[in-house]
């Protein structure tokens, strides 16, 4: 057994396509780690399937009186993100087609072989018909409300002004608000919406998109629309701009956890893309309700799911986490395992302080993701950078201190597995130490449709 420390962090062997056969065989529909007392027993499949051993993630949590901006020391050039370099855009244009033409194409080729993902076998092409109809209409909600919201600012039912509010109820808002009140009133709404834990910040521009890109999924040059504040009465689009009013200042930021047993049958299944899709129709359903109310008590609101600004800063100001190295935001409650969405709002709110648990510290010598991510998407560097790797072009934007993610790699593998990945969020500590294992030993994905599950899957529900 060896204990890992930072110097096997950029030990993997490189990534072949006749490595990665091994890992299916190997791990296919199961987390590659067993709990134990106080450590996790890892096995890396891409290091000759030797075994280590990684202490458990504490979970201390400590406040902290910095900034995002501060904690990833970002430096004076950090732009604020462009939505015409997502790597969904990018990787469009690279083929010539949306990317979800190919996409498709290779799902329904693994249903023909009897497969719910990369080399995931299940008994017949109806069973893996059923898996992949899950994910679908796991999808339904998030497509009624503005798919994934990329893009989508200010459209359908993401409007930045109310959908149903009577115009008698709108406007005139308390004269003496009270910010502890009305935080505790809006954070108590939202979890009854929908989310699984809400914060708030006094939100930094640098956040927020600098443009917005209509054309997300079209190969043809992006169709842009800069995002910008002024003093203005109502938010409002022009054929410029998205314009928000100078006086939204607070953000009402929270997360749903995924289910967890959709992310144990990956690295690349119907079922991982299941539970993104009930994490964003639902991350949508509480934003969208949420800004209504808001709405309904006098104040403007701007509900976002991907779209307006970047939501992993906005959710570490708000207290929700830090960044880990697989680039998502890891919470003390429920890991990475969670989908972020956001309220922009005027009304007067008590920001939460954001958090220190000791992720930082933790992913410097973890390294798990990285080691696991069949794409080579994430860093394996011991040490974090202020720029990308070249690879990444323009999906990266540099300027924070933090372990980059390559999203075109990453996009590329789920278009080339005919199905969604979330092996990097199987796979961490956080999630397995919160959310634990849904299937023990029987690792079959027939197994799913037995278990006991509660609603959304991840945790019994308590009214
Ligand atoms: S970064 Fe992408 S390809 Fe890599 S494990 Fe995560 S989801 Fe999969
Ligand atoms: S994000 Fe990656 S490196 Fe950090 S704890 Fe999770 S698996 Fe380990």
């Amino acid at each position: 057994m060896e204990k890992t420390d930072s110097r096997n962090i950029g030990q993997k062997s490189r990534f072949t396509r006749r490595n990665f056969l091994k890992f299916v065989g190997t791990v296919t529909g199961a987390s590659a780690m067993v709990t134990s007392g106080t450590s996790l027993l890892i096995k890396d499949v891409f290091a000759g399937k030797k075994q280590f051993e990684l202490e458990k993630p504490k979970f201390k949590i400590t406040k902290l009186d910095t900034s995002a901006q501060e904690i990833y020391k970002c430096q004076k050039t950090l732009k604020r993100f462009n939505c015409k370099n997502m790597a969904f855009k990018k990787v469009s244009e690279e083929f010539g087609v949306s990317w979800l033409t190919p996409w498709f194409q290779n799902m329904k080729e693994n249903i023909m072989k009897s497969q719910i993902g990369y080399g995931i076998n299940v008994k017949s092409p109806s069973e893996a018909r059923a898996h992949q109809a899950f994910a679908f209409g796991a999808n339904t909600w998030n497509m009624l409300l503005a798919p994934y919201g990329e893009g989508h600012e200010n459209m359908g039912l993401l409007s930045w002004n109310p959908l149903h509010v009577p115009p008698d109820l709108r406007g005139h808002p308390d004269s003496a608000p009270e910010p502890s009140d009305l935080t505790k009133k809006v954070k108590q709404m939202a979890m009854l919406y929908g989310a699984d834990k809400v914060g708030v910040t006094r939100f930094n521009r640098k956040w927020i998109f600098e443009q917005t890109c209509r054309n997300m999924l079209d190969p043809n040059p992006p169709d842009t629309k800069q995002i910008v504040f002024k003093e203005i009465e109502q938010p409002t689009e022009t054929d410029m701009e998205l314009i928000i009013p100078e006086r939204i200042k607070y953000a009402i930021v929270f997360v749903v956890v995924m289910p967890r047993p959709s992310t144990q049958l990956g690295p690349s299944s119907f079922q991982t893309h299941a539970a993104a899709n009930l994490g964003y129709g639902r991350m949508g359903l509480t934003a969208i309700a949420l800004a209504e109310a808001i709405r309904a008590m006098g104040y403007t609101a701007l509900p976002c799911m991907n779209d307006t600004s970047l939501s992993v800063p906005l959710a570490i100001d708000a207290g929700l986490g830090q960044l880990g190295r697989l680039g998502h935001m890891i919470t003390p409650w429920f890991g990475p395992h969670v989908r972020i969405a956001k309220v922009l709002t005027d009304m007067p709110l008590l920001p939460d302080s954001p958090i220190d648990f000791g992720v930082t510290e933790y992913c410097t010598t973890c390294g798990i993701c990285a080691r696991q991510c069949p794409s080579n998407a994430i860093s394996l560097d011991a040490d974090r950078a202020y720029e990308p790797p070249a690879t990444t072009g323009p999906t990266g934007n540099p300027g924070a201190l933090k372990w980059y993610i390559n999203g075109k790699r990453c996009l590329r593998w789920w278009i080339e597995s005919g199905a969604a990945c979330s092996k990097c969020i199987d796979v961490c500590p956080y999630t397995s130490v919160t959310l634990g294992d849904h299937y023990g030993k029987d690792k079959r994905p027939e197994k799913f449709w037995e278990l006991d599950v509660a609603h959304f899957g991840h945790r019994k529900v308590i009214y």
